[in-house]
């Protein structure tokens, strides 16, 4: 049994602990649990075996004797236990259908139905008002629900990590290719879909329902199936005739205005051959949003990216080192990286005091020896405080190769203050970029009430670039922003903010992003050669 594995069951532990309504305190340090697992560098069963995996962080007594159990006998009783109980096809269908876990499974109990085929059967039947707390109301509201299998959609939008994770995992699976919002890299993914080519669809539709992200079936006919996750997240697959699977995926993947202005589509075995087949270029999906017929710009591409310009270390709220991160950049072909830790003012983690801001400098300069010709950069992620001043003195910013400017706290100020607080850090000379400039956090937090047009204009005139954050629950600038930023003559940063050596990889989401927003490499500072990120402003 390998870290993947472990982290996994303990993953499907927590998930089951979850719905089971346990302590949230508990489930989440199972989530922990299964990071550390999979981040871990040495083989968890041996560490297991030898009595020391209480050594790794998060790992406790309780969850040891979890880990010793699996790796001695394979399984997790307890698991299997919740798994039965807690039926996962009937919670995800209630899910789906705007239910909670616990309501679908007493719902299910009092119409005595084990499977989600047999509770679409009795809501068919008109049972469903059978069932105690269910009135008319709710029925109406579960069949209508029902009813929407033909274009079925989450109740709100997959972060784009999360939705590549589910919808990748399972085109590997299938042998098929990622279809849907995904595809497009959309910030919030509500269209999940698979394409898969066969000329007999069955066995591909069966193979689906038994994979194991996929709890229940909701909808199938002769080409195409619907299935459920135990979260209630619904996934279409559509298994193409090989002639036709060019123009399935077409359609699977772009948004509906972008798909009927093409049509009517030809038939088609790959998608070249049916803009071919139409006589206009081949279109990345990033830009398959807008009605487009035309010659796509060259886009960014993840190989222009020369470096990571915003990461966090052990000195605030990173997992790893300095050296660490440092190591891991090198290793993913960069030639710098910005380590850019936060500063008091950001509150809830320890922020860089000017006295560790220059001791880690000589951690930096250290790691360098041993790097070079990588080159680590000593930067700041420094807060703007309410009245615009930055969190550090100027002399301290003034040592510094790379600062972040980035408004955390008191993000609910009315437009005007908010607008004058940015521009206020935009002009201090040694700020080189804006972070996460709106502040959302998609599906928890909106935009802040910032002036975007006015903060371009001063980026413009300043010569600050503008992050695209590459954290899934961010990525900010979205697409549409960094459009309207390089309308405006702003220059852009694809960044992670990773937090961990893994946080890394998330480069691929803020260049999408970019990409979203038609971004060429030359509009983009980090493909440019180190001497040019160190020129300053
Ligand atoms: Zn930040
Ligand atoms: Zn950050």
């Amino acid at each position: 049994m390998d870290n993947r594995d472990i982290a996994d069951r303990l993953d499907a532990f927590a998930s089951l602990l979850e719905l089971g309504d346990a302590n949230p305190y508990t489930a989440r340090a199972y989530h922990r649990a299964a990071e550390t697992v999979r981040n871990s560098p040495v083989p968890i069963a041996e560490l297991v075996r030898s009595g020391r995996v209480r050594e790794l962080r998060g790992i406790g007594r309780s969850i040891e004797a979890r880990l010793r159990e699996l790796v001695e006998t394979g399984r997790i009783a307890e698991l299997e236990e919740l798994e039965r109980e807690l039926a996962p096809d009937l919670v995800g269908l209630g899910r789906y259908l705007g239910l909670g876990a616990r309501r679908s499974v007493e719902l299910a109990r009092a119409l005595g139905v084990r499977s989600a085929d047999e509770l679409r059967k009795a809501a068919a039947a008109g049972r469903l008002r059978d069932a105690p707390g269910i009135g008319p109301k709710t029925e109406a509201r579960l069949l209508q629900a029902l009813d929407r299998e033909a274009d079925p959609r989450p109740r709100r939008g997959l972060h784009l990590n999360r939705a590549w994770e589910l919808v990748g995992g399972i085109a590997a699976a299938l042998d098929g290719e990622p279809a849907g919002d995904v595809r497009r890299w959309r910030d919030s993914c509500e269209r999940l879909a698979v394409v898969c080519a066969a000329a007999d669809a069955r066995p591909v539709l069966d193979q689906f329902a038994q994979l194991a992200q996929i709890v229940a079936i909701v909808d199938r006919d002769e080409r195409r199936a619907v299935g459920v996750t135990v979260e209630g997240v619904p996934v279409e697959l559509c298994v193409a005739a090989p002639e036709r699977a060019g123009t399935e995926l077409v359609r699977a993947t772009g948004s509906r205005e972008y798909v009927s202005a093409l049509e009517p589509l030809p038939d088609a075995p790959e998608e070249h051959a049916l803009y071919e087949a139409l006589g206009i270029p081949w279109c990345p999906p990033e830009l398959r949003e807008q009605p487009f017929r035309g010659e796509p710009p060259p886009l960014l591409d993840p190989q222009d990216i020369r470096g990571d310009l915003h990461c966090h270390s052990t000195w605030s709220d990173g997992r790893q080192s300095v050296e660490q991160m440092g190591r891991a950049a090198r290793e993913r072909g960069y030639d710098y990286l910005a380590i850019c830790d936060h500063t008091p003012a950001v509150g809830a983690v320890k922020g860089l005091s000017p006295d560790d801001v220059r001791r880690q400098g000589e951690e930096i300069a250290a790691a360098n020896e041993e790097l070079a010709p990588f080159r680590l950069l000593r930067g700041i992620e420094c807060d703007i405080l309410p009245d615009g001043r930055l969190d550090l003195p100027d002399d301290v910013l003034a040592e510094l190769e790379w600062v972040q400017a980035s408004v955390h706290g008191g993000q609910r100020m009315p437009r005007r203050e908010m607008t004058k607080r940015v521009e206020e850090a935009l002009r201090n000379p040694y700020v080189r970029c804006l972070s996460h400039p709106t502040g959302r956090l998609i599906n928890h937090r909106p935009e802040n009430a910032l002036d975007l047009k006015r903060t371009f204009e001063v980026a413009r005139e300043e010569g600050v670039a503008l992050e695209v954050n590459g954290l899934a629950p961010r990525l900010d600038l979205s697409g549409e922003h960094v459009h309207e930023a390089l309308g405006a003559g702003v220059k852009i940063v694809c960044s992670t903010d990773a937090h961990s050596t893994r946080g890394l990889g998330n480069m691929g989401l803020s260049v999408a992003t970019a990409r979203r927003g038609w971004a060429i490499a030359a509009d983009v500072l980090n493909t440019q050669p180190l001497s040019a990120i160190l020129g300053g402003r």
